[in-house]
């Protein structure tokens, strides 16, 4: 009955037990927006295109929080929900089939790169700018970055992020800088080049073949840059890097880290001087790029931070490969489930009773700061959102 050609749904067939425990740890499906086990079903009786008709595929975070408890999921190995989704989206996509509800822009990135009519083919590669991320430091002459060279700072989605959230800037304006300062203090120049768009959201949305012009692209001017090393601070570049673009481009053999875990895994933990303390309470918003979709990315950020005496570390409820890092999505419309959903992640945040909550994912603190705005729980209640990286910045250089 299965028709698609799929990796995913292979596993499916391979690997489900028909047990329902990805219902049962999902966000989404908590307040009636998803249902995996109901796409788990339309697939297994009817086939993939029954399950794209029937059930809303957009309404799915890819966020494999279901696969926590999933006797067919191994990590990375066996059952990935977030990555059949995907498939799904794509299969939709190539075969001109419109889903069920069908979220117009999914994700925050797909604006500048892909129509909004879900049917119109890909961009051509000339049509699409590249994205200025050496504009960062034009005011930062003290700050050293290279043209070529082989440890480079990828940026990231960050201007197109400020681009369609203008509002939001404050909070996401000093991530690359504070990458660069304190990548310059361990004796780091890395290299900062202008590149087209990342693609983590079209990859997402299914739209394949607009992902593999970008990947392709992007690979093409970090070689021709002679880098070998990629260091992000951006939780979806992780997982980007890393996992999905030596998935469609051959011979991708970059070694890619999160900031964090650079800075342990090469010993330059030592040459961070904290020279401010201060006492604050924070926590840490895990991502699933980073993490459970990602390299399991957690620890080296905690450790790197408690350097800074006066930093006490308070975890959520729900933190790393359990972490609910999407339920305050900004890509659903305004409703009462919706709000349920947001509500709920935020109470667990305000629960905790922290001053800060610290993340390495740019387009959560937009998810953030959009949930609290149109939140009715008590504004004084949530407490700032800030990226891991300019948090520690400014442990470092008195800001
Ligand atoms: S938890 Fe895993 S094995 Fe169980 S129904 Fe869901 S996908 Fe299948
Ligand atoms: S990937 Fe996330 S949103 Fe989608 S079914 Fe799993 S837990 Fe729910």
């Amino acid at each position: 009955m299965v028709t698609i050609d799929s990796k995913c749904v292979q596993q499916l067939v391979i690997f489900c037990k028909n047990c329902g425990q990805c219902s049962l740890s999902c966000p989404t499906h908590f307040v009636g927006l998803f249902n995996p086990l109901g796409v788990l079903r339309d697939i297994q009786m009817e086939g993939p295109e029954a399950a794209i008709l029937n059930q809303p595929i957009f309404n799915c975070f890819t966020c494999n929080r279901c696969m926590v408890n999933c006797p067919g999921s191994n990590g990375h190995e066996g059952m990935s929900f977030g990555e059949l989704i995907r498939d799904l989206r794509t299969y939709a996509y190539e075969n001109q089939i419109l889903p069920k509800d069908y979220i117009e822009f999914p994700g925050i990135a797909t604006i500048l790169t892909h129509s909004s009519d879900f049917k119109e083919s890909a961009t051509k590669l000339e049509n699409i700018p590249d994205v200025d991320v050496v504009s960062y430091f034009s005011k930062s002459n003290h700050l050293k970055i290279a043209s070529k060279g082989e440890i480079a700072y990828f940026p990231g989605d960050l201007p197109l992020y400020l681009q369609k959230y203008p509002q939001y800037s404050p909070e996401l304006i000093e991530i690359p800088t504070s990458v660069v300062k304190i990548l310059n203090q361990v004796g780091i120049s890395p290299v900062v080049i202008n590149i087209k768009p990342l693609g983590h959201d079209d990859y997402w949305a299914g739209f394949s073949d607009q992902f593999k012009i970008l990947a392709e692209e992007n690979v093409k001017i970090y070689r021709t840059a002679g880098i070998k090393q990629i260091i992000v601070e951006s939780a979806e570049a992780y997982r980007t890097w890393k996992f999905d673009y030596p998935s469609v481009v051959s011979d991708c053999d970059f070694e890619v880290y999160h900031l964090s875990e650079y800075l342990e895994k090469f010993n330059l933990i030592h040459k961070l001087i904290f020279d401010f303390d201060i006492d604050v309470k924070i926590t840490i918003m895990d991502s699933s790029r980073l993490g459970r979709l990602g390299g399991k990315v957690y620890e080296p950020l905690r450790k790197i931070l408690k350097h800074s005496q006066g930093i006490s570390i308070h975890e959520l409820e729900s933190n790393r490969d359990d972490a609910y890092d999407c339920a305050i999505s900004i890509h659903f419309p305004e409703n009462q489930e919706v709000k349920k959903m947001q509500n709920q992640r935020l109470r667990e945040i305000i629960d905790v009773g922290v001053d800060y909550v610290v993340t390495t994912s740019p387009k959560q603190i937009i998810h953030y700061l959009h949930a609290i705005r149109n939140s009715d729980l008590e504004q004084s209640s949530f407490p700032i959102i800030q990226d891991w990286a300019v948090m520690l910045n400014r442990l470092l250089y008195k800001q």
